[in-house]
């Protein structure tokens, strides 16, 4: 593992629940520390001031090769592998950062902010518009959609990061979140899928 970059406002439905717009033109990325990253079944412990710990269920690409300026075809070419994570956000530092136009690091890129489930090599693994993201907590449905549903593609995604990074073998890129984020308490189980690719549980601490 290399780096974390994640892309924000990549379904209409959640952009809309923020009360914020889709940029179809200029995706909008942000990253974690790649320290952040907590594996399948691992506890996660709720993090410091805060009282508002969101949940962000998301696919999560894997790259097996790297380069800058890239095409969405060459771009998409880089993927190795599938996974499930959760893009765990301080959601009222989140809200203070947005209103003082502040950066958002205190509230993306915590300690713990970012457990992804086991990878399922592409090679291996059926992923299309059609495959579903989804999270219970609780054994409640709290997020559910397809990946067609995204604004930006996969290939897209990644072709705007090579204008931005030079991108490697081992990046991660967290590809977004449907709606219905809402809160996580202490005792908190969560169960995330991409249908048929990547399981990750755990519970909060
Ligand atoms: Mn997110």
């Amino acid at each position: 593992m290399r780096r974390v970059f994640c892309i924000g406002r990549n379904y209409a439905e959640h952009a809309r629940e923020m009360g914020a717009s889709v940029d179809k033109t200029a995706p909008m990325f942000f990253c974690k520390p790649a320290d952040a990253v907590v594996a399948d079944g691992a506890d996660v412990p709720y993090p410091s001031v805060t009282a508002e710990l969101h949940h962000e269920v998301e696919m999560v690409v894997a790259l097996g090769g790297g380069g800058r300026e890239l095409d969405p075809a060459a771009a998409g070419a880089l993927v190795w592998g599938y996974g499930v994570g959760l893009d765990l956000t301080r959601r009222d530092l989140q809200a203070q950062a947005k209103a003082k136009g502040h950066p958002w690091d205190v509230a993306k890129a915590f300690d713990h902010s970012a457990p992804i489930s086991a990878l399922r090599a592409a090679a291996d693994a059926s992923v299309g518009a059609d495959t579903v993201l989804r999270l219970h907590v609780n054994g409640e449905l709290r997020q559910q959609a397809r990946l067609g549903e995204m604004v930006h593609d996969v290939p897209h995604i990644i072709a705007a990061l090579s204008r931005l990074f030079e991108l490697k073998a081992g990046d991660l890129v967290f590809t977004g979140t449907p709606a219905g984020v809402a809160a996580l308490q202490r005792g908190d189980r969560f169960h995330a899928e991409l249908t048929d690719v990547a399981e990750l549980q755990g519970r909060i601490v």
